[in-house]
């Protein structure tokens, strides 16, 4: 049987899976690199670690594995995205690669907006507002910032496509990853002429976009050695981390939406069409499945909030874990069981690091509102997993607003990991949720895109049907979804009250 092996180049590290043909992880290996923050708010790493990292946990995985090199049918990539990585003309790094947690750019996002004729003319032609951690507002910073650099700048790569070229000598890219660019054309799956003629940006020096299955390239005879593979090994396209990752959940169907809650909490939904909303609340990329799309919703403290917590206030549990040799989280999910549904009029705002979607707004902050004398620890607790998941929720509800059918909700991450929390999101969701059995993420979903397109399959959806099935349900409970119901629209209106008071904050704290 064929293996094929998924490559994940992540912020933290790299991670290689080496998959069957059927699904079946063989192994799985990864190796760590650093970031570096040369300025406040600045992220950058150096592209040579990420592929002393592809050979490192390649090779480890490929031995563990026991396999033969010659058995690897194809290869597949995903990664972090929107990083920027500019390559001269004799194809050597210029400056390290400006990451999509970089926080830089503030003036060029503006500065796309005016160009573009406006946010909403932008949103029309790439189907995204301008944000900082975007690629093509770091290419413009370079442009003002480090003309000399701009000038030398050649080639324009995402992480995972640096290694590809790597790998193969190619400038290539596919159609998920390269939409977190704002550069391409989401609906025509193709680079927006328009919007690089008012940036006046070169269009030669962006790679060539292929859909996700697509093979871009084959391994060369000089990588080939440094992976200790075979030459020749076909390499597909692949995505961007979440696409991967929404492979690797098995969602690439219509009515499929997965929901992960794990320190930041991602509601990524399947769609045929393509799904754009007007406020740029949330955003719309092409799916790594053929001619489809995807919407997708960010929380940026979801599970953080109860991270926090755990950091913060919950020292006796966390002493009493390491007594009892066990996870500190089940001794604190434990004792928020103990308050009632809606914690007797608590509610907790998970703003603690701003929010993406839906307020878009890093002015946000965290807050627990309505306490009382009633309330103790676990009402603490429970209302700070109900304020995360009602943030879910307000993603859920963009979706749905966007027509975009909501027919199997599947839970990932920490926060599915608890069976008290899976029931909450059922009930805060008002939706029956899912669990399944894989649990590898993007490069998992890289392996699969690789498998199809090897022909081992005849298209992705296929290959997710013969990898992956459902292991459990859990039913929304009446009464907790009626509590539910009646709370939500509080919880949202609590921040629309308070966003005038957030603004005042920073003001404050700018000042003091
Ligand atoms: P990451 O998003 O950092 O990759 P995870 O998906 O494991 O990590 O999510 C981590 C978060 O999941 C934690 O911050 C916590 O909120 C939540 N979590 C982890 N384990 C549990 C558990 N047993 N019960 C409840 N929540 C959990």
């Amino acid at each position: 049987m064929a293996v094929f092996l998924g490559i994940d180049v992540g912020t933290s590290g790299t991670k290689t899976l080496v998959v069957q043909e059927d699904g079946a992880i063989l192994a799985s290996a990864s190796a760590e690199y650093p970031l570096s923050s040369p300025k406040p708010g600045w992220s950058e790493q150096n592209p040579a670690d990420w592929w002393e990292a592809v050979q490192n946990s390649v090779r480890k995985a490929v031995k563990s594995a026991k396999i033969k090199p010659a058995d690897v049918g194809a290869i597949g990539l995903t990664g972090q995205m929107h990083g920027s990585v500019f390559l001269d003309k004799q194809n050597q790094v210029i400056r390290p690669a400006i990451l999509w947690n970089d926080q830089r750019t503030a003036e060029e996002c503006a500065e796309i907006e005016k160009r573009a004729g406006g946010r909403s003319k932008l949103i029309e032609l790439v189907a995204n507002p301008a944000l900082t951690g975007f690629t093509a507002p770091k290419v413009l910073w370079l442009r003002k910032n480090e003309p000399k650099n701009y000038d030398r700048t050649a080639h324009l790569l995402l992480p995972k496509d640096y290694v590809r070229f790597c790998l193969t000598g190619e400038f290539a890219t596919d159609v998920s990853d390269a939409s977190g660019t704002l550069l391409l054309d989401v609906r025509k799956r193709q680079w927006c002429k328009p919007l690089l003629e008012k940036l006046d940006l070169k269009a030669g020096i962006l790679p060539t976009v292929f859909e996700s299955e697509e093979v871009t390239g084959k391994l060369t005879d000089a990588a080939a050695k440094a992976l200790g593979l075979a030459k020749g090994i076909p390499v597909v396209a692949g995505g961007g981390d979440q696409a991967a990752g929404a492979v690797g959940n098995g969602v690439v169907k219509r009515g499929i939406i997965s929901a992960t809650l794990g320190t930041s909490g991602v509601v990524f939904a399947h769609s045929d069409e393509v799904q754009i909303d007007p406020q740029g609340r949330v955003h719309t990329f092409c799916h790594a499945v053929r001619d489809k799309w995807h919407v997708m919703g960010v929380v940026l403290s979801a599970g953080g909030s109860l991270q926090w917590y755990r950091n913060q206030l919950a020292e006796a549990e966390v002493t009493a874990a390491k007594r009892l040799k066990t996870d500190p989280y089940s001794l604190i999910t434990e004792q928020a069981s103990e308050a009632p549904t809606g914690c007797e009029g608590l509610f907790f705002l998970p703003y603690l690091t701003g929010e993406r979607t839906p307020h878009a707004d890093p002015n946000a902050r965290g807050a627990w509102i309505g306490l009382s004398l009633r309330h103790g620890r676990a009402h603490l607790i429970r209302s700070v997993m109900e304020g995360a998941t009602y943030a879910m929720r307000d993603c859920l509800e963009i979706v749905n607003e966007l027509k975009i059918p909501i027919r199997e909700i599947r839970v990932s991450g920490g926060g599915a990991r608890s069976e008290f929390w899976r029931q909450m999101q059922a009930d805060i969701y008002g939706r029956r949720v899912m669990t399944i059995n894989a649990s590898e993420g993007p490069a998992y979903g890289a392996a699969l895109l690789a498998a199809a397109g090897a022909g081992a399959y005849k298209s992705v959806v296929e290959a997710c049907s013969a990898a992956i099935s459902l292991t459990g349900s859990t039913d929304p409970l009446a009464e907790a979804k009626r509590v539910y119901g009646k709370s939500y629209p509080v919880f949202q209106r609590l921040y629309r009250t308070l966003k005038p008071d957030f603004e005042e904050i920073a003001r404050l704290v700018k000042e003091i």
